[in-house]
Formats: C-alpha cells, sequence, structure tokens
C-alpha cells in the first residue's frame, strides 16, 4: 500500500503479457479498490499508485455491487439527469478541482442506498459522483481537518449560505442550482455552441 507500480512490472511478475491491465484496473476500482493512474494524479508517469485494496475473491466480505453490470443506457441517462456533475461536491467532468490536487474530475456512477444494503442498480437509487467523492464516501479517515477550524471556516458564511449547507449536509448531496443547470448544459453542448453563447455573454456584460 502506498508503493507505485508500472504495467510492466505487473506483467514481469505474474508472467503474462497479453492480458488488459487496464480493464482489470478498472474492474478493481469498482471493487472498492482505490488505484491512482496519470489522469487522478499527473505526477504519476506511467505509473499507478495503490492506494487501498478493496474487495478480492479471497476475501471474506461480500462482493460490492458491481457498477460496471449498470447498463450504458442507464449510465448514460444518469449522467445527463445529473449534468455530468458530482452531486456531492458539485464538480463538473474534466473541470479542476478547486482544491489541490488540482487534476480533471471523473465522473463515476454511485449508490444513494449502498448496494451492501439492499440498494439497487434502479435510476432513482443512482447518482453521478466523482471519484474523489466515490472513494472518500467508503474511506473510513477523513482529511485529518479539525471541526474549530472548520466551525471557523461556517462560521464566516452568509445565513443563507449556512443555510444551503445544512441543507447539503443533510441529504449528503449538493442540489444544482439554475445557474448550474444552464451552465453544464453550455459546457456540455459541442464548443462551436459553447464559444458563440460566451461571446453572446462577453459582448453584454463586463466582468
Ligand atoms: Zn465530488
Amino acid at each position: 500500500m502506498g508503493d507505485r507500480f508500472s504495467m510492466d512490472e505487473i506483467r514481469q511478475a505474474l508472467g503474462v503479457r497479453d492480458e488488459h491491465f487496464q480493464r482489470r484496473i478498472r474492474e478493481l476500482r469498482t471493487w472498492g479498490w482505490v488505484i491512482d493512474g496519470m489522469k487522478d494524479m499527473p505526477g504519476l508517469n506511467a505509473e499507478y499508485l495503490m492506494r487501498q485494496h478493496g474487495w478480492w475473491p479471497g476475501s471474506l466480505d461480500s462482493k460490492p455491487d458491481d457498477t460496471s453490470s449498470i447498463d450504458p443506457h442507464t449510465r448514460r441517462k444518469v449522467l445527463e439527469r445529473d449534468g455530468s456533475r458530482c452531486t456531492i461536491c458539485g464538480v463538473g467532468a474534466a473541470e479542476n478541482y478547486p482544491e489541490p490536487p488540482r487534476n480533471p474530475a471523473r465522473m463515476t456512477i454511485g449508490h444513494v442506498i449502498p448496494a451492501q444494503q439492499g440498494g439497487s442498480n434502479k435510476i432513482d437509487n443512482l447518482r453521478c459522483e466523482c471519484a474523489r467523492c466515490n472513494e472518500t464516501v467508503r474511506a473510513e479517515s477523513g482529511s485529518g481537518e479539525s471541526f474549530d477550524d472548520l466551525l471557523a471556516s461556517a462560521r464566516r458564511l452568509p445565513a443563507a449560505d449556512k443555510k444551503t449547507l445544512l441543507r447539503w449536509l443533510r441529504q449528503n448531496s449538493r442540489e444544482r442550482s439554475d445557474l448550474d443547470a444552464v451552465y453544464d448544459r453550455i459546457r456540455l453542448a459541442a464548443p462551436g455552441v459553447r464559444d458563440q453563447l460566451t461571446h453572446w455573454l462577453g459582448e453584454r456584460i463586463s466582468l
């Protein structure tokens, strides 16, 4: 755990040359393994960082429900409904995270009620989650920020923002505002449409 490995090292260790390891890694991730690649951490040069192991065939826990078994149609519907934006932290697909490491966010499909607690693979129990939130939901330890530090920041928020924050915390999701919804639709449109709208707004508004 915490070590890096390359595809060549895996091939040498297993004596296998023709296995699709990228696909196997994706599969492990759906079983709760946390393996960072270059997309998650730009400093990893063609290497992977092993952060946490999840379910494996010999483990005593039951196998977590495999979200890769969700059919592509349902997957697309969930992404469309949620605007390809993480319902927990609000980051959009391929947008850079606002805090370090500022790598681009990758979207996954998560369960509202976890599969282990009987949650289904139906669309109303699925939601768009970025890989970071999806992993944090399962992680046992948090960021290490203390109650006092967070309280100091929460206190400084205007009353309306405190209300919103309470709602987000209670429902463990961040709803999209009208502004987010319009932004997401523009962001996900063809590049030409996005450019036209940027231009249209730029002509009328000065920042
Ligand atoms: Zn997120």
